[in-house]
């Protein structure tokens, strides 16, 4: 049986992953349950390199796996797509998400909601048994509400807003939210690349 092992230490990630990907078939294992413990230094200049970065890194220690690896973020526009990359460090990795969120309102006091447009961003890199790397992107559009809202999700979803559900995305449930977020959707894409992958191995075996 393939094994998928994907590079994140975040629960809430896994969760979403195993539900995305349980009709591939393949076994799932974070990287804890497949004993690795790499450490990469994302050094990259875009989404795509630090998910790569992070799954080359991985891949070093499970041979035969496929290893896969996200990274995401918030797009601003006004702010010239900050925190962009830098999403998890925006004003230090150990600063809470209430003055993460609320300095960002403070940045954009008194801007209309046009100009508020905003963007999460998932990139998704996968290195398959023989090197070969795969990468997908998945984005879910909206804006920078005026105030935080929701307890759900994590981050900045409290004062993303999206405009198909007239609330943020910390009011949305998991379900709700798989179903559009970038990461579901940058895990849907990379479940079709892989399908041919997956496939050829079952036939293998
Ligand atoms: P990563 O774990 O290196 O990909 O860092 C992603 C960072 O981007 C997180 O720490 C959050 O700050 C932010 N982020 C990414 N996806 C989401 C989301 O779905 N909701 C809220 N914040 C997110």
């Amino acid at each position: 049986m393939v094994k998928i092992i994907f590079a994140t230490g975040n629960s809430g990630k896994m969760r979403e992953i195993r539900e995305i990907l349980a009709d591939t078939g393949a076994e799932i294992e974070s990287m804890r349950e497949a004993g690795i413990a790499a450490e990469a230094e994302e050094n990259g200049t875009t989404f795509e390199e630090n998910a790569l970065i992070k799954a080359k890194s991985a891949a070093v220690s499970a041979k035969g796996a496929v290893v896969m690896a996200d990274d995401s973020g918030l797009e601003i526009d006004y702010l010239g797509g900050e925190p962009g990359i830098y999403s998890a460090r925006y004003l230090g990795e150990d600063t809470s998400y209430e003055i993460k969120n609320q300095v960002i309102l403070d940045r954009l006091a008194g801007i209309p909601k046009e100009q508020r447009s905003a963007r999460f961003v998932c990139a998704i890199a996968a290195v398959l048994p023989d090197g070969q790397t795969l990468v997908t992107r998945g984005t879910i559009e909206g804006y920078i509400g005026e105030k935080p809202a929701g307890k759900n999700g994590f981050g900045y979803d409290p004062i993303f807003y999206v405009e198909e559900y007239g609330c943020s995305t910390a009011e949305l449930d998991a379900e709700q939210k798989n179903a559009v977020s970038h990461r579901g959707k940058a895990l849907r894409a990379m479940r079709e690349k892989l399908a041919g992958f997956l496939q050829n191995s079952k036939d293998r075996s």
